[in-house]
């Protein structure tokens, strides 16, 4: 019998603005590792690789990290409003069906999806593979399929939609489409072990890693908690030989860790992973674009974090007011964020090195609750980041914004991007973001500045 295969898919995204922050499609590719493990062949296309495509200018100066190259498309109807230029990032058209000549027609093809208001990007990537291989059967998994199923279904229309984990998931759809059949009673639903199918890129300079799946928190803004029930972490082992095996054989020197809760139970699972990479003499930089556990960083973390490399470092802070430190079940509060940031100071880093995520547009959140916020990080000497909020459904947050009227179950998953503001109102309009936005660009600069002179 002919081996089995599968295409994998990441699609385009589409949106207003898209960046890249050392991303690739961990969820696809876990998928790819679990199949290939059960006898299925692999073929990737990645259409956000923009060392593969290299058509976005910026590949050079910022390995990992950079602007994706946009190709302009008419703005669909939902956000027809919005005084901004909407666009497919990635890959262009050309790229794309040139990559989907050279490769075996595949009997079924795996897409994944990440933000839900990007789908217009998923069903444009869709559309193209249904004229180039119509008999494929298409198999889409993801965020956005899993948190708007019945949206996906009517508007990308697969043959399959996967909801939730999807590794046994796909490995059964897929069984039953090659007439395989096997004991699934003994196949677990997922399996971190071992490395992820890293050598279907052609080149690769840098690599997320994932150290566990899910979040021991529950905040009220975060659909971590329902797209991962269960939270759990990596062997120490398994972590250390997957990035070993990255530096050695694929020379990457850049990783950024995505997990939701690096630091949770450090004394038995980063700190011996960081110490295992020292060991091995590993020259490498480590990136956290997700928020770090301040209260996790004491001075034996914060010396090993410089020690090995760590270089973007973003801590959760969210708010400095008690009523959405609570939101956030109470993750960090200022005394934990103060004494993190001693402790990184006293490591060797710069306090202008360490970046706070805050976050504005909570329903019921004010202005002022905001702009205290900012104000009180950059008199901390750190650098803030803006994140707005923007309501998952399953979440108390979508609960409490549907309360209000910001959202309902039907809309439209565009209306739900962040750069829209979906929680504005009449007492925190749009331009009162904009006014914050600017005030901590303005804080930022300062800080900088400060702190270049001081080391003048
Ligand atoms: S700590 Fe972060 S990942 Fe965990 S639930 Fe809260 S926001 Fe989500």
């Amino acid at each position: 019998m002919k081996t089995p295969s599968v295409l994998l898919i990441n699609p385009w995204i589409a949106d207003f603005a898209a960046y890249d922050l050392w991303a690739k499609p961990l969820g696809l590719l876990y998928i790819g590792k679990f199949l290939r493990n059960y006898g299925y062949e692999l073929q990737l296309i990645d259409l956000m690789d923009r060392l593969k495509w290299n058509n976005s200018g910026s590949v050079m100066n910022h390995p990992g990290r950079g602007k994706y190259h946009k190709t302009i498309v008419p703005k669909p109807e939902a956000v027809v409003h919005v005084p901004r230029r909407f666009g497919l990032y990635g890959a262009t058209k050309e790229q794309f069906l040139s990559a989907l000549q050279n490769i075996d027609p595949p009997p079924a093809i795996l897409v994944t999806s990440h933000m839900s208001y990007w789908y217009p990007g998923v069903a444009a990537t869709v559309k193209i593979l249904r004229e180039y291989f119509p008999s494929a059967k298409i198999i889409l998994g993801g965020i956005y399929a899993t948190l708007f199923p019945e949206h996906a279904r009517q508007n990308i229309k697969p043959d399959f939609l996967i909801s939730g984990y999807g590794e046994k998931k796909a490995l059964q759809i897929l069984d039953s489409l090659f007439g395989i059949s096997r004991d699934y009673s003994i196949i677990p639903d997922f399996d971190d072990s071992g490395r992820l199918p890293w050598e279907l890129y052609p080149k690769i300079e840098s690599v997320p890693i994932l150290t566990s799946r899910g979040c021991p928190m529950n905040c009220d803004y975060c659909a971590t908690p329902f797209l991962n029930p269960a939270f759990k972490q990596r062997k120490i082992r398994s972590v250390v030989t997957e990035i070993l095996w990255l530096y050695e054989q694929l020379n990457v020197r850049r990783f950024a860790f995505y997990d939701d809760a690096l630091f949770t139970n450090k004394e038995h699972h980063i700190i011996p992973i960081l110490e295992s990479l020292s060991r091995h003499g590993i020259k490498a930089e480590f990136h956290t674009p997700n928020g770090l556990f301040a209260r996790e960083i004491d001075g034996v973390l914060a010396v090993l974090m410089k020690q090995t490399g760590f270089r973007t470092i973003r801590l959760s802070l969210e708010s400095i007011i008690p009523k959405w430190q609570k939101a956030s079940t109470e993750k960090v509060s200022t005394d934990h964020f103060e004494q993190a940031l001693q402790n990184l100071a006293n490591a060797g880093y710069q306090r202008s090195d360490i970046e706070a995520y805050l976050i504005m547009g909570l329903p019921g959140q004010t202005f002022i609750e905001v702009e205290k916020t900012i104000r009180y990080v950059a008199q901390k000497g750190a650098i803030s980041r803006l994140a707005s909020f923007t309501p998952i459904p399953h979440t108390r947050g979508w609960e409490k914004a549907r309360a209000e009227g910001y959202v309902w179950d039907e809309m439209d998953p565009l209306l739900t991007n962040n750069t829209l503001y979906p929680c504005a109102s009449a007492d925190f309009p749009v331009e009162k973001f904009m006014e914050l936005r600017r005030l901590s660009n303005n804080l930022n600069e300062l800080v900088r500045k400060s702190s270049k002179k001081e080391n003048a």
